[in-house]
């Protein structure tokens, strides 16, 4: 019925850059064989689901949304797609995102944009709107994210459905392509806090093959999402998000789900985080910075694309050089170009070691935050979703949709966005975010559960 759906809708919405129809009737018949024999399956066996493309599946093209990685079929599985196998979830195909990740529209994808289902004129949000679009046009029940400043967040406030963005280290990222290594998690997205549960239970969990993988149990999310029960819970209001440059229906919508929460007994108060204004410029040097090292391996030898080798007698950094400017957008160039520059001798401590001192203090304000109250909430973007081509030429006004969720990302702690609602202007899809400390990815799902 999902193959039948995307046949229907995908050439509208483009969610996915590649559609695996026979591996995902196989998987599903291979449930269906393990059911009729009596096995014990996973609750999610049998599901259909969205992969983002920035995670690597045995044989299947993996491209992050970029020329450069066209036609590269990885040899292995990442941890995230080998439990989602385990669990005999159904992988439908690879969605469509910004190029390596880097965007809030998916209009940087190298592939075209994915349009949002609630109307095709609008951006789905990014980086992983398809994976988002997927699940808001009934594509998909399921679809996996990543999250490095809101990739997971905010297309899912954009499109009305629920994405997590769990602890950092508590899903593994072998196999995720880098983006920003001290940044990028990848998370669960569905249409509701409970479903968003159970992917989350399937993919956490410690990994040897990746390092900063957390060696702790995973907290039951589920129990969490099924109890739902607020009353007691000290929310803290993020006095820092939320004000000028907030869009008047976001505002609405949130104050409406505040009333909410203190209705079900919620003790709601409001909590300042005086370094997060100061988080979108540190993240905006982090990120470029991490970024520039990681794609140096996007060299023309390794992986994929490689252009110019027969165009006279390149040398080998000729060929690399062509290679890339060939097979990088507009958007992962300029990022390599600032992280290089910020990076560089004699700029380094002005420019990346300032914005590390900046990290650190936005985690000891969620840190005296967290000694006030169990949750943080705030809307999770400005605005609902934009229109597509509105500021892809303006990467600051692009860069500005991320003020929410980039605190949670430079701190490692969770964060969920959930719909709360239309905004009255527009008819668009409003998000809300709730934050929790560390390795409380739980209370995200109860607070969750208690609005839905
Ligand atoms: N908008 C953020 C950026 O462009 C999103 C990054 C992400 O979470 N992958 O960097």
């Amino acid at each position: 019925a999902h193959l039948d759906r995307i046949a229907a809708v995908d050439d509208r919405v483009h969610a996915f850059l590649h559609v695996d129809r026979d591996g995902a009737l196989a998987a599903a018949s291979a449930v269906d064989t393990a059911r009729a024999a009596g096995e014990t399956l996973s609750p999610l066996a049998g599901v259909p689901l969205a992969l983002k493309d920035v995670l690597t599946q045995k044989g299947i093209p993996t491209t992050c949304g970029s020329r450069i990685l066209e036609g590269w079929r990885p040899p292995y599985d990442a941890t995230v797609t080998a439990r989602l196998k385990a669990a005999g979830v159904v992988i439908l195909g690879k969605t469509n995102m910004d190029e390596f990740a880097m965007g809030s529209s998916t209009e940087h994808s190298a592939y075209g944009p994915t349009h949002n289902p609630w109307d095709l004129e609008r951006i789905p949000g990014g980086s992983g709107g398809g994976s988002a679009a997927a699940v808001a046009s009934f594509e998909a029940p399921l679809a996996i994210g990543t999250d490095t400043g809101g990739s997971i967040r905010q297309p899912a406030a954009v499109t009305g459905t629920v994405g997590v963005k769990p602890t950092y280290g508590a899903v593994s990222r072998y196999g995720l392509v880098a983006l920003a290594s001290s940044l990028d998690q990848a998370g669960p997205c569905a249409r509701t806090v409970l479903d968003t549960a159970l992917l989350h239970s399937v993919i956490a969990g410690h990994d040897p093959m990746d390092s900063t993988s957390l060696d702790v149990p995973v907290p039951d999310v589920v129990g969490a999402a099924l109890r739902g029960d607020v009353k007691g819970v000290r929310i803290g209001i993020v006095k820092e998000i939320g004000g000028e440059g907030f869009q008047a229906g976001v505002r609405q919508r949130f104050d409406e789900a505040v009333e909410i929460l203190t209705g079900l007994g919620a003790e709601v108060v409001e909590v300042s985080a005086p370094h997060f204004p100061y988080a979108l410029a540190a993240y905006y040097l982090i990120l470029p910075s991490e970024c520039s090292s990681n794609l140096a391996k996007f060299d023309g030898v390794r992986f994929g694309l490689r252009v110019g080798e027969d165009d006279g007698n390149p040398s080998i950094e000729q060929v690399m050089g062509r290679t890339r400017a060939a097979g990088f957008g507009d958007e992962v160039i300029r990022r390599i170009m600032l992280g290089t520059y910020a990076l560089s001798a004699g700029y380094y401590d002005a420019y990346y070691g300032s914005a590390q001192k900046v990290r650190t203090l936005i985690q000891r304000d969620f840190a005296a935050a967290f000694e006030q109250v169990d949750v943080l909430i705030s809307p999770t973007a400005p605005t609902t979703a934009f229109k597509l081509g509105e500021k892809l030429d303006d990467p600051l006004a692009m860069y500005l949709n991320d003020v929410a969720t980039i605190p949670a990302n430079l701190a490692g702690t969770p964060g969920m966005s959930l719909p709360i609602g239309l905004a009255p202007e527009d008819g668009l899809p409003v998000g809300l975010q709730i934050m929790a400390p560390a390795m409380a990815d739980d209370r995200l799902y109860n607070v969750g559960a208690a609005l839905e």
